[in-house]
């Protein structure tokens, strides 16, 4: 087999890749560098899902890059994030670095040879092909691509209309005149509800138990100031993200110190939609706390426009099975469909499914404890992004680069060429936690996959902390020689 060899490998073009290559060409031109990604473009997240209305629920100033000013509505749809990636792309000259369609399904570390060999397939062909590279780049999301995650319902197998998972939604599926039941209540279903209610002859959301959102106009007062007295965008994109990120600050702040009070809060601004006649303690009412979960942004209120005005409505209910004509609910009440949408969420997917290896021994990822979320014990060479649940994700994906980017300075001065976290002597007797805390986060796919993830220690550098504001201040100023990164 013939092999090519890179300094680097990034796994994945969703923004995490393409941002990844993006730092990696500006601040380090004399790398080597290869993109491998399944897919057969560039998005990630953004071209898997093709449900009507997929937009994001963060701001685009905020999940939008730092080096790239994003100058449209805050919240933006799936093609604007597509087309925002394909301007980087080819301003940045990154296409001839991606090759498409190649899934890594094999990685191996040698610690003879010093490099990860990497089997990679090409989907186009089927053909196989070795590609060894000296420190790999995992971008790789963290959900399963190819399949979401839809429960086992009892009689799922009678129902005679058709079953959707928004992840994996059909290019046929015509809904006019369709009863539709989308099954979940979080940002998925938030957007197509909306999207679709207009189309079908009428669209219920089902949900176990409501989840949290706020409202507001689908646009940014202070950026739309800028814009009137001519403040360049650049200067525009880095005064609106600080103000976001500020305000952000003090809603999350206010979710521990006043919970009551925001949660008082945010129900208020769906009453304003809804009136005060419409049961938003049994529908809007979330029975844990402001902020466990991300709280998805209604533009312009939209879904309760649709509920307002009859085209959508709200069964607050548990599924007792799916009968031929739909769903039977614990109350006894049921729901005819023609459409089922199970907007129940994903498979977590740790190391994007690739079987990795170190020295020939098995890896198992629950045996490694983080650093800083980003390296993990006993894995030499690898760098691993996974963003932010409460601020935008991509935040991370840029703090995460300038950290490879200095790691990778640090070593050429020292002339070593591999680093591997490893716990000192003081760090072994450290308490073991789960990779996220279940009683600050827990969204259902990682709960049902938190057996999967490293573990993080109960001290700096060995946590996780997902925070976005107290490690915009600790990455940069991370010191690479506190013994905890052995080089050799
Ligand atoms: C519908 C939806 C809306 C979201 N909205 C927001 C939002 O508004 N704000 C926010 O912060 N977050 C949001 N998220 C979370 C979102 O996934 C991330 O913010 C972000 O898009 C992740 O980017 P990524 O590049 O890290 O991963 P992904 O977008 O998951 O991309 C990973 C890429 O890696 C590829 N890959 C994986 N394994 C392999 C392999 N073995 N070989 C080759 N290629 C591989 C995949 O094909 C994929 O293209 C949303 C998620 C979903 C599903």
């Amino acid at each position: 087999m013939d092999r090519e060899h890179f300094d680097v490998v990034i796994v994945g073009a969703g923004i995490s890749g393409v941002g990844a290559a993006y730092h990696l060409g500006a601040q380090r031109p004399d790398l080597r560098y290869l993109v491998l990604e399944e897919q057969a473009g560039f998005g990630g997240t953004w071209i898997t899902h093709r449900y009507p209305g997929i937009r994001s629920d963060s701001d685009l100033y905020t999940f939008g890059y730092r080096f790239k000013p994003w100058v449209g509505p805050p919240i933006a749809t799936a093609a604007e994030i597509l087309r925002y990636m394909e301007e980087v792309i080819a301003e940045n000259g990154l296409a001839p670095h991606i090759r498409y369609r190649h899934r890594v399904s094999r990685a191996r570390w040698s610690s003879a040879a010093r490099r990860w060999t990497l089997e990679v397939t090409d989907l186009a062909t089927g053909a196989t092909r070795s590609v060894s590279a000296g420190f790999l780049w995992m971008c790789q999301g963290y959900y399963r691509h190819a399949e979401g995650y839809t429960p086992q319902w009892p009689g799922m197998a009678d129902f005679a209309g058709r079953i959707v998972h928004p992840q994996t939604w059909p290019d046929d599926l015509d809904l006019a005149g369709k009863r539709v039941v989308v099954i979940g209540s979080g940002a998925t279903a938030a957007t197509l509800v909306p999207a679709i209610a207009g189309t079908c002859a009428h669209v219920t959301m089902l949900q176990r138990s409501p989840t949290y959102f706020v409202t507001g106009r689908n646009a940014n007062a202070l950026a739309d100031t800028l814009r009137e007295i001519g403040i360049k965008e650049e200067w525009i994109h880095e005064i609106v993200r600080r103000k976001i990120l500020f305000d952000q600050a003090t809603i999350t702040r206010r979710a521990f110190s006043e919970p009551e009070k925001l949660r008082a809060e945010l129900l208020a601004g769906v009453r304003a939609y809804l009136g005060d006649d419409y049961d938003i303690a049994t529908h809007f009412t979330p029975r844990y706390l402001p902020w466990r979960q991300r709280i998805a942004f209604i533009p312009d209120g939209d879904l309760f426009v649709g509920i307002r005005n009859g085209q959508a409505s709200v069964a607050t209910d548990e599924i007792e099975r799916f009968t031929a004509d739909g769903i039977l609910l614990r109350s006894g009440r049921r729901l005819p469909a023609d459409v089922i949408v199970t907007a129940t969420g994903f498979n977590l997917n740790v190391l994007g499914d690739i079987d990795f290896a170190i020295d020939d021994k098995a890896l198992d990822f629950a045996d490694t404890v983080t650093y800083r979320g980003a390296m993990f014990t006993g894995i030499p060479n690898m760098i691993w992004v996974f963003g932010y649940f409460r601020a935008s994700w991509t935040l991370r994906a840029d703090l995460i680069a300038d950290f490879v980017i200095r790691l990778f300075a640090h070593m050429r001065a020292a002339g070593k060429s591999v680093v591997t976290p490893r716990l000192r002597d003081a760090d072994r007797d450290m308490r073991l936690l789960p990779w996220v805390d279940p009683q600050n986060f827990n969204p259902g796919y990682l709960t049902r996959g938190l057996a999967l993830l490293p573990r993080q220690g109960d001290r700096a550098p060995w946590r996780h902390t997902q925070d976005y504001w107290s490690e915009r201040d600790e990455l940069p100023a991370a010191d690479l020689d506190d013994g905890t990164l052995v080089y050799e």
